[in-house]
């Protein structure tokens, strides 16, 4: 059966099926890298459907398993791998209509995986808790975006990325059989379907460790020299007394492309963007004059919230983005440092490219809980071979690479270990393949 003659079977769903909107809902950032714009662009589903319950999307999971139709989970469609671009047409499973708040309790929390960020953070905060983790994206993307297809974000600095053990503590799934199962997996096991895209199944609910909610304060501090603002920055983010939220530095080229901010900014200055307690303000204050920093732009957490504008919209891949929006011949590249040597590697290819690549560190905590560098660099992009070249370069120094110019698990940020139990657990609960097929490039189906 074809995909277009499912909202015949299921006539009480939300579906959409206007070719532009269907086209609109099958694609995400992909477009970042002009490698992957190649070769997604055309990709579309046949149809979306919006479900709004547990039993909705059961139905959909079941005519999917049971007339053998692809079917590709999308939160909001913000990541930048092409993870929710359906490569074989079939079904788009819209999870942004199943987003309740559950329940949040002794600083943990339980919601449905279509809940956006900003959402859960807006019943979170009153309450006295918010995530440990936003990506830039938080006010659009989902929870189950970010476990499936993300990373961190700002409080990565504190919490690790999302695969830290002790960050989520539970994920209810659904499984693509005629009959979907529901199972639960706690603990280490909850980590089995996190950033997979969606290809070993259906994540319903997730139970999370929260943190303490604090009135923030965001900064941008300027300086003339690259080393004094990368150790100002490193200081910030080793310094167990600061409370800090987000620590992130771009090198002198990258401010000229934040055109909202520009009068914060010195002309060729590099900078530090940074949300802190209010605790800290001084630390930062005195930090700054150590390194030789103009604080320029300076806001308490009511004046954030007053100008509707956070810096956090300015780091991770909203770096990019205002980079993007300026020159659209740019790219980027994603990098992981050595916590025992980040600061030399970063001033050795700083030295080495600054001429095309245009340093964006983020800090962040490890899994293992060492502060270390995390690059979202962007690269002037000439041609494809430059930019293996350039990756090549940062691999050779050391540094790892998370390739963002690819659309399958094993060729980018798991380059170097794919859980061989993401692969098992799709035997078990997606046996036909249906799950955004051609995600798992090593995955082969079991012939029965
Ligand atoms: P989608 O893009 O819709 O989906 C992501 C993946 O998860 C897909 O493979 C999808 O199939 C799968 N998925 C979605 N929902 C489910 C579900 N319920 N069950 C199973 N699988 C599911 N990422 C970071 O980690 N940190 C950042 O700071 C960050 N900043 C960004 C800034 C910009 C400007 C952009 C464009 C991207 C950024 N990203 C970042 C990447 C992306 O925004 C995040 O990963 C985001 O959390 C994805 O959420 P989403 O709802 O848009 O997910």
């Amino acid at each position: 059966m074809h995909a277009q003659f499912l909202p015949s079977l299921l006539p009480s769903l939300d579906w959409i099926t206007d070719t532009t909107r269907v086209a609109k809902l099958s694609q995400d950032f992909n477009w970042y890298s002009p490698v992957l714009k190649r070769q997604l662009s055309d990709k579309s589903a046949d149809i979306v459907v919006r479900p709004t319950s547990q039993e909705q999307i059961q139905a959909v999971a079941s005519a999917c398993a049971t007339h053998h139709i692809p079917l590709t989970i999308r939160g909001t469609g913000t990541g930048n791998y092409g993870q929710c671009v359906p490569l074989q047409g079939g079904v788009v499973l819209d999870m942004s209509a199943y987003n309740q708040v559950l329940w949040i309790e002794n600083g943990i929390a339980r919601a449905q995986s279509g809940i956006r960020l900003i959402d859960f953070d807006r019943v979170a905060k009153p309450k006295g808790h918010e995530l440990r983790w936003i990506p830039s994206t938080f006010r659009s993307a989902t929870l189950g975006g970010l476990y499936g297809g993300g990373f961190g974000g700002a409080g990565s600095i504190n919490y690790g990325p999302i695969a830290s053990l002790g960050n989520i503590l539970k994920v209810k799934i659904m499984s693509v059989h005629e009959t979907p199962q529901i199972l639960e997996f706690e603990g280490h096991e909850a980590l089995n379907f996190h950033h997979t895209y969606g290809t070993n199944a259906i994540v319903l609910e997730l139970e999370f460790a929260l943190a303490p909610s604090v009135p923030w304060m965001e900064s941008i501090v300027c300086f003339d020299a690259f080393e004094e603002a990368l150790h100002f920055a490193n200081e910030l983010s080793i310094g167990s007394g600061y409370s800090k939220k987000e620590v992130c530095f771009v090198s002198s080229s990258i401010p000229p492309y934040f055109t909202n901010l520009c009068t914060h900014f010195k002309s060729g200055a590099h900078a530090v963007l940074t949300v802190f307690a209010p605790c800290s303000e001084m630390g930062v204050k005195e930090l700054a004059q150590k390194h030789k920093g103009d604080i320029t732009y300076l806001k308490n957490a009511q004046e954030v919230e007053q100008s509707n504008r956070t810096l956090i919209e300015y780091t991770w891949n909203h770096t990019t983005l205002h980079a993007l929006k300026v020159d659209k011949s740019l790219t980027y590249i994603q990098s992981g440092f050595d916590p025992t040597r980040y600061v030399e590697q970063i001033k050795t290819l700083e030295k080495a490219l600054s001429d095309e690549v245009m340093m964006h560190i983020e800090f962040i905590r490890t899994k293992e809980g060492l502060v270390n560098a995390s690059g979202l660099q962007i690269v002037r992009y000439s041609s494809d071979d430059r930019l293996q070249e350039i990756m090549q370069i940062y691999r050779d120094h050391g540094v790892q690479i998370n390739n963002p110019h690819v659309y399958t698990l094993e060729d980018g940020k798991s380059a170097n270990y794919l859980n061989p139990k993401i692969l098992t657990t799709k035997d078990d609960l997606d046996p036909q393949g249906l799950l955004n097929p051609g995600k798992l490039r090593t995955w082969v189906r079991k012939t029965h």
